[in-house]
């Protein structure tokens, strides 16, 4: 007895099955002869290819789901694209503030924007606009003002977004939920099943739990609960014992365990922490944690049960990211998120201390990383992204996107990765890779009999989903 039967597909990596049937949330069989006589549901996928839905290991999916309504500059190319767009969305605003985000550092002569240039394009009310990575913050003199910035800052950094963010008016819990509903309408039309929530985790567990019991949730979601430097290790430690309380039972829906830390910024403002300096400068860039910080409060939080992915860019970073994790609990699959510019010399470490190597290839496709390119000098930035490297040496990669800095797009993800990996490589490190790295292989990320029904049907040329499966239920149908 099947409840739902998806026929006529080749199914991921099984050359001989060409079906899946689901019962309830689980798959009950998958093969050339399933059983569709009895099944309330069959969809056709009219030879299409039928992979474990996709995973995205590593999101800010509340963040990007709020700002799918705000001016979006992601992709444009010159300053005068900008400037027309940002005119545009300011005319189409009756009042209060301009917001919005995804400018690229390319858009710019300089590889930044001026306060100036804002300035004159929205003259009378407060704007602000990040950059598309969400680490440098572009705002106009109005919001300075308003969030009573120094006097003289041209763009804002790291904390100075945080304080500017406060000041801005925000819809309050309903807005929230509306938009975690278009977020999860986006992901169930890309083929994404999971998603990995890269911090900020605490603050949002009682949103997704009222989607659940409304029995709206369309994703998966795994939240990261938020680690952050300058807390002395006694403070560290009470803080996780509301952690401890906060991550309950946890189920198939709505799950943590796992903490995210930033070990540095980004190279394009020249945030991210290197081992020499930036090329022509002689600045190196901070690490956010001071000597033995993080290796102190990663193995407090390790010998509690906690996984810690840790954002680390620059070699300095990934440096000091693997060496807090030497001497960790074996198999606690802690991460290095993003892995930009590792020095040759760590790339074999992720291997050899199980360290799970999350990566977002769209971060390196060309059009956005000419400033990344000259920040680093052409041989660090030849080295850059090293996925089949670190897949070679038997590091488990595992794929996402990390929307909203690009879009929740798979397809293009794999696109890049592709050009270094087989598709068959970078498929599994957006499925079975990023099941591991959430320690959910066995429920997740392939298609086999009691497994979790999580499912996608996509044509992989075209590059197109027929219909997304979350659950056994089907929450999307081109
Ligand atoms: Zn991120």
């Amino acid at each position: 007895m099947a409840s739902l039967v998806v026929v006529n597909g080749r199914v991921w990596s099984q050359p001989s099955a060409t079906a899946v049937a689901v019962d309830g949330e689980r798959i009950t069989a998958v093969g050339a002869d399933v059983d569709v006589s009895r099944a309330t549901r069959v969809i056709d996928a009219g030879g299409a290819t039928i992979v474990p839905a996709f995973n995205d290991a590593h999101v800010h999916f509340l963040m990007a789901s709020r700002s799918l309504g705000q001016l979006d500059l992601f992709g444009v190319e010159t300053t005068a694209e900008v400037e027309r767009r940002i005119v545009e969305y300011a005319r189409s605003q009756h009042d209060g503030w301009i917001v919005g985000r995804g400018w690229l550092y390319s858009a710019f002569p300089d590889g930044m924007p001026t306060i100036e240039l804002l300035d004159r394009l929205v003259p009378d009310r407060p704007a602000y606009i990040e950059s598309f990575d969400a680490h440098t913050g572009w705002a106009n003199s109005r919001a300075l003002e308003i969030a009573g910035a120094p006097a003289g800052r041209v763009l804002i950094e790291e904390e100075a977004m945080r304080q500017m963010t406060r000041h801005i008016p925000r819809g309050g819990r309903a807005e929230d939920l509306d938009a975690l509903r278009a977020g999860m309408r986006l992901a169930a039309a890309r083929g994404v099943g999971s998603v990995q929530e890269a911090g900020n985790g605490l603050k949002q567990l009682a949103l997704w739990q009222s989607l659940r019991e409304s029995g709206e949730l369309k994703v998966r979601v795994r939240l990261a609960f938020d680690m952050t430097p300058g807390t002395a290790m006694d403070e560290w430690a009470r803080r996780l014992d509301d952690y401890d309380e906060a991550r309950g039972g946890g189920d198939r829906w709505i799950s943590t365990g796992i903490l995210k830390a930033f070990a540095d910024g980004v190279v394009e403002s020249r945030t991210a922490a290197l081992l020499e300096p930036y090329a022509d400068s002689d600045h190196r860039g901070e690490p956010l944690w001071e000597g033995g910080e993080l290796a102190a409060a990663v193995r407090i939080a390790d010998a509690r049960g906690w996984q810690v992915q840790v954002h680390a860019i620059g070699d300095a970073a990934i440096r000091q990211a693997l060496d807090a994790f030497e001497g960790t609990t074996p198999g606690r699959r802690h991460r290095v998120e993003h892995i930009e510019s590792p020095d040759p010399s760590d790339v074999l470490r992720f291997a050899r201390l199980g360290v799970v190597a999350s990566m977002q290839p769209q971060h390196a496709e060309p059009r956005l990383t000419e400033v990344w390119r000259r920040n680093l000098g052409t041989p660090r930035a030849m080295r850059g992204w090293p996925w089949r490297e670190l897949h070679d040496s038997g590091a488990r990669l595992a794929f996402g996107t990390d929307w909203p800095v690009v879009p929740l797009d798979p397809f293009a993800s794999l696109g890049v990765a592709s050009q270094r990996l087989t598709q068959a490589e970078a498929v599994d490190a957006w499925t079975s890779g990023s099941a591991y790295a959430e320690h959910a292989e066995h429920e997740k990320g392939e298609l086999r009999e009691g497994m979790l029904a999580d499912i996608a049907v996509i044509d992989l040329d075209l590059e197109h989903v027929k219909a997304t499966i979350v659950g056994g239920a089907v929450v999307y149908e081109s």
